[in-house]
């Protein structure tokens, strides 16, 4: 059941109502794993007519699968709908000062493939032949169907393009700063490129596959080399002005205290971030400094990482507070490259937590919760950058209140 072109309306328009639609129809499928069309139309305030023809066209596309009828309490059998892992795929790259990890997921966000190399604070120019081999190798080790990549998502650390911050110290990976570079890459691998920093690109992911699914609003940190926050209001990425929202690594926590190489004392990836727990540990090759390092069982290393842990969950808390009090979200996501277990204990001296907006009296979630961990995190929420690109819908039309309101 097609709808014929309807050439009296604007091209432009309809094709935009009509994509955004598609992508709400996406959103509401992938978010509650099998929907009919009725079910869809009760979430989404869509005409039967219109989630019919979507449904079908999304079905041609090869992006859901519809499963046997069901015969429900009354009427016709319905339909109901599921998203096909393989309607799409798409690569998450992440790089960093030690590492570059690339994964290529399915449209379920399911890991098809798996590829990672060790670097040295690669330039673009140094990175561009190694992501070009790192794609391939991907193509040729996964089972995915690459006519259906819909792009690469690109995790790096920021900010971008700001004076002083960008290109110092040891948590900074000079040259990146630059948002054309995803052009480059792009030009040298054939597939569109989407770049962000490496905070944001996880905050995606946690969304897409993550703890924060239910979440409208939430606010991730991610620690990783440095310290970064991203943010989602209502739904909605916040990325500021300049795409620089949630750089909070270079906030100040402790005025006075620890010289930074921003050349401010005292802030906040001073305390809490994979280099501070490194120097806590007195890790001499800092270069070649990996988060499994924290995992060493000897008694000194344990009683360092003990000290490093409590001072990290004083600034921390602090960083919280701030936080909360400034997003009033429904949660802090924490995630990133420290060990799970280590992140665990990170999490758990938190408490007592300051008082803050957050302490309401009706939570449904803890105000802290532990995100994913591991170094795919970055590589995923990059991955989910092109499908985020293409599905997302602005969620609140998902809600009836919120299209009529
Ligand atoms: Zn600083």
């Amino acid at each position: 059941m097609n709808k014929p072109p309807v050439a009296s309306l604007s091209g432009t328009n309809l094709e935009f109502a009509r994509s955004h639609n598609r992508r709400v129809v996406m959103e509401a499928i992938r978010l509650h794993g099998r929907l009919t069309r009725a079910d869809i139309a009760r979430l989404t305030a869509l005409t039967p007519q219109t989630i019919s023809n979507i449904a079908s066209e999304l079905q041609k596309l090869g992006f859901l699968n519809a499963l046997t009828p069901e015969r429900g309490t009354r009427g016709q059998p319905a339909t109901p709908f599921v998203i096909n892992p393989d309607g799409a795929y798409s690569i998450g790259l992440q790089i960093d000062q030690n590492m570059m990890v690339a994964v290529v997921v399915d449209l379920s966000g399911r890991i098809r493939g798996r590829c990672t190399l060790a670097v040295d604070h690669p330039t673009p120019a140094q990175a561009l032949p190694l992501v070009r081999d790192v794609v391939e190798t991907l193509r040729k080790s996964s089972d995915a169907d690459w006519s259906r990549v819909l792009g690469l998502g690109l995790a790096v650390p920021g900010p971008f393009d700001v004076e002083g911050l960008s290109a110092v110290g040891p948590t900074a990976l000079p040259g990146w700063q630059d948002l054309s570079i995803a052009q480059q890459i792009g030009d040298a691998i054939g597939l569109p490129v989407i770049m962000e920093n490496d905070a944001t690109a996880a905050a995606i992911g946690e969304r897409l596959h993550g703890v924060a699914r239910t979440f409208r609003s939430f606010t991730y940190l991610f620690i990783g080399t440095g310290l970064g926050a991203g943010m989602f209001h209502d739904g909605h990425l916040y990325k500021g002005s300049g795409h620089n929202a949630g750089e909070i690594g270079h906030m100040i926590v402790v005025p006075d205290g620890r010289q930074c190489p921003c050349g401010n004392r005292g802030c906040l990836e001073r305390y809490v971030s994979l280099q501070a727990a490194y120097e806590a540990l007195e890790i001499g090759d800092l270069a070649h400094a990996t988060p499994q390092m924290l995992l060493d069982p000897s008694p000194a290393a344990r009683a360092r990482l003990d000290g490093w842990l409590d001072e990290a969950a004083q600034r921390l808390r602090q960083a919280v507070n701030i936080l909360e009090s400034m997003l009033d979200a429904e949660a802090v996501v924490i995630g990133g490259f420290l060990p799970s277990s280590v992140l665990a204990l990170l999490i758990e001296r938190l408490e007592p937590l300051h008082t803050s907006v957050a302490a309401r009296r009706n939570r449904q979630t803890p105000r802290v919760i532990a995100g994913l961990a591991g170094h795919d995190t970055a590589a995923l929420g990059a991955a989910a950058l092109p499908i985020f690109d293409e599905l997302n819908p602005n969620l609140g039309v998902l809600l009836k209140a919120d299209a009529h309101g």
